[in-house]
């Protein structure tokens, strides 16, 4: 009997979606193979349309969906990419339990009417033969998140310069959480993609301070609170005025290594645009950027100080 119902439930499930599909109601398309997508936009390309990207590695939050809608409103149709790329982890059990849940993120690209989602295997993001990219980043890749994970910028780099060369956009949408990766692939496309805009996107933060991330689902209630000392050590020193830049460095740290529960990896005072230490003591052009472990998660943020 039960099954009998079921079976009426998905035809009329089915009969639904097909509905609402030809009316125009579900418009996110998923595109899995590199065909699909090739046809997908060769035809927008022909149309002379602008095709806006926002990569991601799912889990979609807030933050995610503040980028699409920007995309959404300076293009004629929208890609967004879920890809969690394995090249980009220095930690297999970081890579493991990165956060999956695809549904939810269908549900929520449906509702700010995104056109397209690209899901693509590891064969095509990597296919056999394509040699290894091998750009002079003018020394970004090499400090901050560089240097506490060994390979990521590679491994960023080598998949944001493959969806440039299968999507082609007209512009790119990152997110200022991860400013100094913002950085690297404004240089990778002044290099190599000089006609793609790549455009940098405030931070989302909950109404608390806490900058919204995938893993922050990893932290309890309790923890998610902790880690807002991340939040609360950037608006410290940028409240300060007219202190040097490694003073200012000094009291973040000193406030941070005091939290129980938090292993600081760094607290970083640097120039916004070349990530490298200044002797400004005004603190125009400069960016504070803190990494911290939480429960076995590792967190990140910045906050630019004026
Ligand atoms: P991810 O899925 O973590 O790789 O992030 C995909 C894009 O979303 C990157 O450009 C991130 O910088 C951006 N992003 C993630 N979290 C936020 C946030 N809280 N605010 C703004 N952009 C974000």
């Amino acid at each position: 009997m039960l099954q009998k119902y079921e079976k009426i439930g998905c035809f009329f499930c089915l009969l639904t979606f097909e509905l609402l599909d030809s009316i125009g109601f579900i418009d996110l398309k998923v595109l899995k193979t590199q065909i699909s997508l090739e046809n997908a936009l060769g035809n927008i390309q022909n149309r002379h349309k602008k095709i806006g990207f926002v990569p991601t590695m799912g889990a979609l939050h807030l933050g995610h969906i503040e980028l699409v809608k920007r995309s959404i409103s300076e293009n004629d149709v929208t890609v967004v990419s879920i890809y969690v790329n394995p090249t980009q982890f220095n930690n297999s059990e970081d890579l493991e339990k990165y956060p999956v849940d695809i549904d939810s993120d269908l549900e929520m690209l449906s509702k700010v009417n995104c056109d397209f989602v690209f899901t693509p295997s590891f064969e095509i993001m990597y296919p056999q033969g394509r040699s290894v990219l091998k750009l002079d980043l003018l020394d970004l890749d090499k400090v901050l998140e560089g240097e506490f994970r060994n390979g990521h910028f590679e491994g960023v780099v080598a998949v944001v310069d493959r969806f440039f060369e299968l999507i082609q956009p007209d512009k790119a949408y990152f997110g200022e959480k991860d400013f100094q990766q913002y950085l690297i692939v404004r240089e990778l496309a002044a290099r190599l993609y000089p006609q793609i805009v790549v455009v940098p996107c405030e931070i989302v933060r909950n109404v608390e301070g806490l900058a919204l991330s995938s893993r922050n689902v990893r932290l309890s209630i309790e923890k998610q609170k902790l880690a807002l000392c991340l939040y609360k050590a950037l608006m410290m020193v940028k409240s300060q005025s007219i202190i040097e830049a490694t003073e200012l460095e000094e009291l973040g740290k000193q406030f941070l290594k005091k939290q129980k529960g938090v292993n600081l990896e760094y607290f970083k005072i640097v120039d916004a645009f070349t990530l490298k230490p200044s002797r400004a003591n005004d603190s125009i052009g400069l960016r504070a950027f803190v990494a911290a472990e939480i429960d076995g998660v590792r967190l990140i943020d910045n906050m630019e100080l004026k």
